[in-house]
């Protein structure tokens, strides 16, 4: 067979391409593309387990496919197509930024994706992490290397992109700078993660992996293929959807969608202001939905047992770092009704931002003052800043 099998579902622009990724496809996909090369039915199981479950590199590990098919299923132009690390940064906290290829060898932009080990970098004090840090600065230093780890991991978040680029705008985001380049495909998105699990060699259900929708992009503004990633990881890879969380900037239709969606990660609304005003003057996204209109679509989510809903809080020396913001926040937190926490996340600087580090003080004050309200407070612990991996920093691609 030398032609190329039109799956019904395909990007148009991965119809065109002479090279085809399994990787990213749908069962219903597989079937159709087996029934193609008249194979039994049985073939798409044996597929799928390859793809998802095994996380198969290369089509000559498809251990229970006869050499014939899969030599004719490479002919015809089908490969793995996983997305491929094409460099890493690492943290002097163990931390790991890599710029991930497309796996089709037809896009040009890398993606950005980070690795945690040792918990998601987040809580302080939430008991979520082995060992809670403290903010600092850290030096400037950068290390690139591209060894494999050394030492097995058991426990990490994975940070992941759902878009090269990003339109939303936030004006304290080093990758809202890049403006928007495209959406990612469904298999660019989990393939992001399969790469890393493959790098670290983690197996799922003996190591405790967390996955953060929080990288490059805003995966509600590509709806469709972010979920569509989702399904393939919670199903075919097995992470458990409540390990995973998606962070929105505020896109009501998005939220709106999701909160119908059988299976989904935990959401986290990026809200970094107590009211519109300080809001839109950093989010000008905030000006087509308000706060408000936010809030009446996550209450309609329904929660599961345990289920918070996240409001992440970027603190911006000098402009929602005061009290009197804490003190507003946290009348809104309550106001809201909803089971929710705050993350405090100390604001990452980057070139050309015209913002200010909080001072330490501040921050434990404002923690302080939620917490003292009722309202559950964490601090986020930022990693691996000094090789531009932390939150909001994903536009340093190679220095
Ligand atoms: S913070 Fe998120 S939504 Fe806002 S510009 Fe950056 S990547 Fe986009």
């Amino acid at each position: 067979m030398t032609t190329q099998i039109q799956i019904e579902g395909l990007a148009s622009s991965q119809k065109s391409l002479k090279f085809t990724s399994l990787f990213g496809l749908s069962n219903e996909q597989l079937a159709v593309l087996l029934e193609s090369f008249t194979q039994p039915s049985y073939r798409t199981r044996q597929l799928w387990h390859a793809l998802y479950c095994q996380r198969v590199e290369a089509l000559e590990e498809i251990a229970p496919f006869p050499v014939q098919l899969r030599q004719q299923m490479a002919a015809a132009g089908y490969g793995i197509g996983l997305p491929k690390i094409s460099q890493v940064f690492t943290s002097s906290d163990g931390t790991e930024r890599y710029l991930i290829a497309c796996g089709d060898g037809a896009c040009v932009e890398t993606v950005e994706t980070v690795w945690m080990p040792n918990g998601d970098g987040g809580e302080r004090g939430d008991g979520s992490n082995e060992s809670d840090g403290l903010y600092g600065m850290d030096g400037l230093a950068e290390s690139v290397s591209q060894a494999t780890p050394a030492e097995p991991y058991h426990r990490a978040t994975i940070c992941v992109s759902s878009q090269v680029g990003c339109a939303v705008n936030c004006h304290f985001c080093l990758t809202a700078k890049l403006g928007m380049k495209r959406n990612l495909t469904a298999g660019e998105i989990a393939g992001q993660v399969v790469a890393v699990l493959n790098r670290h060699q983690v197996r799922i259900g003996r190591d405790r992996i967390n996955l953060v929708f929080m990288g490059m992009g805003e995966p509600f503004l590509n709806y469709a293929a972010f979920m569509e990633a989702v399904r393939l990881l919670v199903v075919g890879v097995g992470i458990p959807e409540s390990r995973m969380t998606v962070s929105t900037s505020g896109i009501l239709p998005g939220i709106e969608r999701f909160a119908t969606e059988p299976i989904r990660p935990k959401l986290a609304l990026s809200l970094n202001a107590p009211n519109d005003a300080v809001r839109e003057s950093i989010m000008p996204i905030t000006r087509k939905w308000n706060i408000d209109s936010l809030l009446l679509a996550l209450r309609a989510i329904p929660l599961r047992p345990r289920e918070r809903v996240t409001f992440e809080y970027v603190l911006l020396g000098g402009i929602n770092d005061r009290l009197q913001d804490a003190r507003e926040l946290a009348q809104l937190v309550q106001d809201s009704r909803l089971h929710a926490k705050v993350n405090l996340i100390v604001w990452n600087p980057g070139p050309d931002t015209p913002y200010q580090m909080p001072q330490e003080a501040d921050v434990a004050a404002f923690q302080q003052h939620l917490i003292s309200s009722g309202v559950s407070a964490y601090i986020r612990r930022p990693r691996g800043r000094d090789i531009y991996a932390a939150c909001g920093q994903l536009k340093r691609t190679t220095a």
